[in-house]
């Protein structure tokens, strides 16, 4: 199996020199435990924290030693009554091309017909059900609501703005890095408005696109975003944290918003998430999803990069934004 493992820790911006690939040779299978050969490997910005030795949600990765995150697989060979060969299945045991493991590892998924079972990793799988609980559970978005997303042309983002719609949100308002991705939030998604935060200052843009205020919004990135958020706030508007992928590579501790007197004055309640306190709403999720999915409600980007000696580069590439849509990795050689 080839893997790839954290050689050292990164300061700032993680490089290709923090990692590295080894092939590892596998043992026989011992009794009630399958193999896997995956198909789609997921690269996800909270593996930069697990990077780092600090304390967090999820334990840091361990030195020399694989990584592991999410992954879409076929079992090839099976001591597991459950689990046959041919079974796709969804599992931990990602960032290499074969896992192996106790049958309970390992999840068996529907089939796809017609589409790509990395849709697991992303809308359909974590990445959705992200969305959707922030915006359920945490925001809540209510009818009417208008609606404002940071990070809006990824994984979460992308599904974030099309789940606001559904739950009623009047206006959808999103934040991207490029004006192609601007310009498909709008066409694509849904989005009512969006803005590109790289041509000028967000503080500057986004009270043009929320003429009436901003009642939820939904942050993925953090810092500037946060800020110019609280300064279009309306009263009783609620900032459901996701994610703040703008500091996750800071080497300096950054500046917090400088508008915080909005809490009090505009009566505004903020409240962070992580997924794992919430796996409550995912059977839930996937019965809305499979409904909103079938009936072509939803639709998704993925950007696919080829071989698993690709996947530190996509990780990478990913913080810089080369993603629109879900991040995957296709093992194999490319
Ligand atoms: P994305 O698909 O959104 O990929 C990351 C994107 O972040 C890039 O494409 C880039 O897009 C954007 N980005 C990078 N740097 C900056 C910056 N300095 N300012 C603004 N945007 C930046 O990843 P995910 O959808 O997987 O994750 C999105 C967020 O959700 C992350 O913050 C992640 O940590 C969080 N998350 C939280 C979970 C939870 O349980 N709370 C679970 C899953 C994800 P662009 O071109 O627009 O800059």
């Amino acid at each position: 199996s080839t893997q790839i493992q954290l050689s050292s820790r990164p300061t700032g911006w993680p490089t290709p020199e923090n990692f590295r690939t080894v092939t590892v040779q596998l043992d026989d299978l011992g009794e009630n435990q399958v193999r896997v050969a995956n198909e789609f490997i997921s690269v996800d910005p909270y593996m930069r924290g697990r990077m780092s030795s600090a304390k967090s949600y999820v334990p840091p990765f361990e030195l020399g030693e694989t990584m592991d995150g999410s992954a879409i697989g076929r079992i090839v060979a099976s001591r597991a009554e459950s689990l046959p060969v041919g079974t796709l299945v969804l599992h931990q045991l990602g960032w290499r091309d074969v896992s192996q493991g106790d049958a309970g590892a390992f999840s068996a998924v529907p089939e796809l017909p017609g589409d790509s079972p990395s849709l697991y990793l992303g809308i359909l799988g974590m990445t959705g059900l992200t969305a959707y609980v922030g915006l359920t559970e945490i925001g809540p978005v209510t009818e009417g609501d208008t609606v404002f997303i940071s990070g809006a042309a990824g994984a979460v983002g992308t599904a974030a703005g099309q789940i606001a719609k559904l739950l009623g949100a009047s206006r959808v308002i999103g934040s991207a890095g490029s004006d192609e991705k601007v310009a498909l939030l709008k066409e694509k998604y849904g989005f009512d408005a969006a803005l590109n935060y790289k041509t000028a200052p967000l503080r500057e843009q986004l009270p043009d696109l929320a003429p009436d205020g901003v009642d939820v919004f939904f942050d993925n990135v953090g810092g500037d975003h946060l800020e110019a958020a609280l300064d279009v706030m309306n009263t009783h508007g609620r900032l459901a944290i996701c994610g703040a992928i703008s500091q996750y590579n800071a080497t300096e501790p950054t500046k917090g918003p400088d508008n915080m007197a909005n809490f009090i004055t505009r009566s505004l309640s903020m409240r962070g998430f992580t997924l794992n306190h919430h796996l409550d709403k995912a059977s839930e999720f996937n019965e809305k999803m499979t409904q909103w999915f079938g009936a072509g409600k939803v639709v998704y980007d993925e950007t696919v990069v080829n071989g698993i000696g690709n996947a530190v580069d996509a990780f990478l590439n990913m913080m810089r934004g080369a993603n629109t849509g879900k991040m995957v990795v296709r093992t194999g050689t490319p």
